[in-house]
């Protein structure tokens, strides 16, 4: 395996490095104080839209290139996510785009939804976003369970039900909605819709609180009655008999496990940096103790970061990789707690006031452990597909 980069890559980690220390640190610390996701009228976002942050990967309908270009490789937009994390991860979800449904977008949705829906990140005139809703307060790991209901009404479709922990729903300019057209039938009945903001019935938006990451709101809201164009149905009327929602939603996922991890790392090296210089700081280097902590964090996020570019170098080689996204999610997720406890313990009482980036990154990594998949989630797949029993 080589995960060498070339010199874009390289300038591009350089960037995103510049950018992490002067804009995302500040702001993810600025949000975490308030307690608050950073409002949309924030000048972060100002600043992040002209660096061209929060454009769509779709080249258009031309195909003319988009100026966000994406990495040349995975291994690069691992290494990528692993900085920007590093600097700090709830900004970098926070950032404008079209996020996590942009994938759903690019693998199922038509040509002229491609162009309705990505079409205003191409050049955006202001920040935008878009979100994907899955989970329900009753379906979170189990998503064959939800209950968000989409029935056929004339030339429309009507849904009803709640969604949960939705990332930037209540900012977002379109919301991919994920519901059954039968719940007896499961996964087969999924699809997934576009819901745009203001649509009538569409509500109710309540930030969750979190422990973390609170630079980019978590958001519940609830659908009643509401009605979307046939349109809206993502991949067209074609999809609405052969199905195909479910499949692409956890592709999306799947394709997000070792991003999540590579962030997990990136927010590993975080707390072994802070804990190092405190430990530089306050002369504590000539105490094995303190150097025993680091070994352990410097050995296990080295450890976490080769499984998950491991992970990213089968997917560029198209090799199947299901196994290794999941080791690489639940072993650099616990990795990131562990390091981040490990920095705890190293600061002691200066990381117990609860002002200082260890005890941020203490709260932040929790989520890193449940997103896109819990651990014990993973594990299970890890486990099924070891004694060869269908994921
Ligand atoms: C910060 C944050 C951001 C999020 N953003 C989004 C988003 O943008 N869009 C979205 O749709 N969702 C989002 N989510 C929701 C997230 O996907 C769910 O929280 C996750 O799927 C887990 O679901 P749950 O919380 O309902 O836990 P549950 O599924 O109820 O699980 C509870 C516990 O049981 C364990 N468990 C469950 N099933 C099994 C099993 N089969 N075997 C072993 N153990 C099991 C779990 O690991 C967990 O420990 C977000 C969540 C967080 C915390």
């Amino acid at each position: 395996m080589d995960f060498s980069i070339d010199e874009r890559t390289r300038e591009r980690l350089a960037d995103a490095r510049e950018w992490g220390r002067a804009a995302m640190r500040p702001a993810g610390l600025e949000a975490d104080r308030l307690g608050a996701p950073l409002p949309v009228d924030h000048p972060y976002f100002a600043k992040a839209l002209e660096r061209g942050i929060g454009r769509t990967r779709w080249p258009g309908p031309a195909g003319r290139a988009a100026g966000d270009r994406p990495p040349a490789s995975v291994v690069a937009t691992l290494l990528l996510a692993e900085e920007l994390a590093y600097w700090d991860r709830g900004v970098t979800i926070a950032d404008p785009g079209p996020g996590l449904p942009e994938t759903n977008v690019l693998a199922m949705g038509t040509e002229e939804q491609k162009e309705r829906f990505l079409g205003p990140f191409l050049e955006p005139d202001r920040p935008r976003w878009a979100c994907f809703g899955m989970t329900e307060p009753g379906a979170g790991s189990d998503a064959a369970a939800i209950r968000t209901h989409a029935r056929r009404d004339g030339d429309g479709w009507i849904l009803d039900g709640a969604k949960c922990f939705i990332g930037g729903a209540s900012r977002a300019d379109w919301l991919l909605v994920q519901a059954t057209l039968d719940p007896a039938k499961g996964r087969a009945a999924q699809r997934a819709f576009f819901v745009e903001r203001g649509t009538p019935g569409l509500g109710d938006f309540k930030i969750e609180k979190k422990m973390g990451l609170k630079a980019y709101e978590s958001t519940s809201f609830t659908l009643r009655a509401c009605r979307v164009p046939a349109a809206n149905l993502l991949g067209g009327e074609e999809r609405r008999e052969s199905g195909g929602g479910f499949k692409t939603a956890m592709a999306t996922f799947n394709a997000g496990r070792p991003i999540i991890a590579a962030n997990a790392v990136g927010m590993g090296r975080a707390a072994l940096d802070e804990a190092r210089n405190f430990a530089r700081e306050h002369d504590l280097l000539r105490d094995a103790r303190t150097r025993d902590r680091l070994e352990a964090m410097a050995r296990r996020i080295r450890m976490a970061r080769l499984v998950c570019l491991r992970a990213g170098w089968l997917a560029e080689r198209q090799r199947p990789n299901i196994v290794e996204a999941s080791m690489a999610k639940a072993l650099a997720a616990g990795v990131a707690q562990e390091t981040t406890t490990l920095g705890m313990e190293l600061l002691g009482a200066v990381a117990a006031r609860g002002d200082h980036l260890i005890e941020k990154l203490y709260r932040d990594v929790k989520a890193m452990d449940i997103v896109e998949g819990t651990g014990q989630v993973q594990r299970v797949i890890i486990a099924r597909s070891l004694v060869g029993l269908p994921r």
